[in-house]
């Protein structure tokens, strides 16, 4: 008796034009050579990237590249891109890949917009900014109660916003990161549960929840790729950013109180951390955006262009706070503060919901599916290639 099992595969003739529409996925001219997938340096007997996923896509398999966890752990080297005999650009397939993917996790529909549209991009962006300031006005003209004249000449410090502005920033902090975190529930669907599939011990999970953590904070696989520096810089802008969100969730106490001014508080000394590493990350990805020397930094997206510049103004706008606060100059401070948190916002809410960010979510949480699914024995060398004949 045959224990074969019969796969139904149909293709959707529409999957092609709904990757396009985020991006270049232009593979009219591979000849199937095979030439990137043995150049990429992260492919093994369990990940072969990029043929499989272009070639999900080419055929209309949307199940299969929905449920697809690679496209995530591409790490974007260009590798492929440059040994590519006929210049079909298999990195950005993948990056194409990965932005389609970002709006079918996202339930909200939003993604979908902004990383289709440049002008729902700028739109979303220019509309928070808006809201912000219409919060600064009705905040102190109306709450506060203060005359026009006084609003904008008045020389009082930050003080007055406080606590107001702990709830403020909690929000803006939180609500991203609940949108984050609910999108995991929708990609566990798509790779891992779901009709169909084989159930997954929960033993399986946790034995590798290190795999997740490990991931978050090494961002080791990217130490393959050939240029160095670019792990280096991406590090830093990541552990930088990491530990400004954490002290802005748990040391707003603290910065809203005169200790600020002590010079050997740790939360000073670990945000003139942050600060410094954020600095290096965003100043190396601009100088290689700008000489575009680099394969990755090739023909990037639009968003990846404003992002590091919202980026570098947040921490610019924060330092100049820093600065004015610390010299007791509390006018500039408080035009300082009010123009960090109309840069700020926008990138945090737009950006860090709906954008790129979302990435530092799910790549990791890739790697931690594929190396569950490794574990359980659902990941075999010959089932991958049963998975790439298709
Ligand atoms: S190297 Fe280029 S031509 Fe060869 S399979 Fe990859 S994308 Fe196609
Ligand atoms: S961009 Fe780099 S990691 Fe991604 S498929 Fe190409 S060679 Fe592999």
């Amino acid at each position: 008796m045959s224990n074969a099992t019969t796969f139904v595969v149909r293709s959707d003739p529409t999957l092609l034009a709904d990757v396009r529409r985020y991006g270049r996925f232009d593979t009219s001219a591979c000849y199937q050579c095979g030439s990137c997938t043995i150049s990429c340096d992260l492919v093994t007997d369990y990940v072969s990237f990029p043929r499989r996923t272009i070639r999900y896509t080419l055929l209309g398999l949307r199940g299969p590249l929905l449920g697809s966890l690679e496209p995530w752990i591409c790490h974007d080297c260009g590798d492929c891109s440059i040994i590519c005999p006929r210049q079909a650009g298999p990195r950005l397939s993948m990056m194409t890949v990965r932005r389609f993917l970002t709006a079918q996790y996202d339930w909200t529909g939003i993604s979908s917009k902004l990383l289709q549209s440049r002008v729902w991009y700028i739109g979303s962006l220019s509309f928070v900014a808006l809201v912000v300031v219409a919060l600064i006005f009705f905040y102190h003209l109306s709450y506060v109660g203060l005359p026009l004249a006084d609003f904008v000449a008045m020389p009082f410090g930050m003080e007055h916003m406080f606590p107001i502005m702990t709830y403020f920033t909690l929000t803006v902090l939180l609500l991203p990161m609940f949108l984050l975190v609910s999108r995991i529930w929708r990609i566990w669907r798509l790779t891992m549960g779901g009709e169909g599939r084989v159930p997954i011990a929960f033993s399986a999970y946790v034995a590798e929840a290190w795999t997740y953590v490990r991931h978050s904070v090494t961002h080791s696989l990217m130490r393959k790729c050939p240029e160095r520096g670019r792990w280096l810089g991406h590090w830093l802008l990541a552990a930088g950013t990491v530990l400004m969100l954490t002290i802005k969730l748990f040391g707003l106490r603290w910065f809203q109180t005169d200790s600020i001014y002590a010079f050997y508080h740790p939360q000073r000394w670990l945000g003139y951390i942050a600060t410094a590493f954020i600095l290096y990350g965003i100043g190396s990805i601009i100088v290689g955006r700008v000489r575009a020397q680099k394969e990755f930094y090739k023909e990037t997206q639009f968003e990846d262009v404003i992002f590091p510049i919202l980026l570098l103004l947040t921490a610019l706008s924060g330092i100049a706070v820093h600065i004015l606060r610390y010299a007791g100059f509390a006018l500039s401070c408080h035009f300082a503060f009010a123009l960090h948190v109309i840069i700020a916002t926008p990138m945090l809410l737009v950006e860090m919901s709906f954008g790129k960010w979302s990435h530092m979510i799910y790549r990791p949480l890739a790697l931690y599916f594929e190396a569950v699914k490794e574990r359980s024995g659902q990941r075999t060398p010959a089932k991958e290639a049963a998975g790439y004949a298709l």
